[in-house]
């Protein structure tokens, strides 16, 4: 199964959208983008030049700068020449980066180039909290992967390592930003726009999830 589909993925942290967004881009042998990376490395380049996160315009103006340099498309992230895959994921940028895509002027300069990316492609999978409804609203297959906070914490813990309580409280934080912002907040699964499947990926594997979005899929060949 190979080409042009397009396939849009949001849902919050810990949902599962990455591990599934990467099989289901390596089973179409398309490209997949994570914007939640590139959101994230906006934040480390906002921390390395000592802006606050909240003055607005010039966190904005740090995004023009170097959405262009930042490759969120591989496991290993790149901004700016240099490798920070490790720091994006760290706590300074996991604090901060809410904040830095609550601020619209840093998301019009993000969905631009998300859009850009996805027409110089034929096909693709992204994955963020804005692609159904914002980035890709045509995309061929729109799907939205929620989750128990619990089960969620517990999946984030195991990837980073960290106590499990306080990556819980670092989730429910993010996500009540993420939800309860004023541009393009991310909607609960209750509150889709059609067309849009929700999957509660709780009890579910990896794999039953591919499988689901694959079947989506197959109808459009
Ligand atoms: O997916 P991840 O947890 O790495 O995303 C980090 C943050 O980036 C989210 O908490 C959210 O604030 C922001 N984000 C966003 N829109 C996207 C992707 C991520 O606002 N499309």
């Amino acid at each position: 199964m190979r080409g042009a589909v397009s396939v849009a993925i949001d849902g919050p942290g810990g949902a599962g959208k990455t591990s599934v967004a990467r099989a289901v881009a390596g089973i179409l042998g398309v490209e997949c983008l994570d914007t939640g990376a590139m959101y994230r490395a906006v934040a480390a380049a906002v921390l390395g030049r000592g802006i606050d996160p909240a003055q607005e315009a010039e966190v904005a103006g740090v995004a023009r700068r170097v959405v262009g340099t930042i490759d969120a498309t591989e496991r290993a992230v790149r901004l700016e020449g240099a490798d920070v895959t490790e720091e994006i994921r760290g706590t300074a940028v996991t604090a901060v980066v809410s904040t830095v895509a609550a601020n619209p002027g840093v998301r019009q300069v993000m969905v631009a180039r998300q859009q850009a990316w996805a027409a110089e492609r034929d096909g693709c999978v992204m994955e963020g909290r804005d692609i159904c409804t914002v980035v890709l609203p045509r995309a061929d297959v729109r799907v939205y992967l929620h989750a128990d906070a619990a089960v969620r914490a517990r999946r984030r813990s195991g990837e980073s390592g960290g106590n499990e309580s306080a990556v819980r409280a670092s989730l429910s934080e993010r996500d009540r930003l993420d939800s309860t912002r004023s541009h393009a907040p991310l909607p609960p699964p209750e509150g889709l726009p059609a067309g849009v499947r929700a999957i509660d990926t709780t009890h579910r594997t990896v794999e039953e999830v591919v499988a689901e979005i694959v079947g989506m899929i197959g109808p459009l060949r």
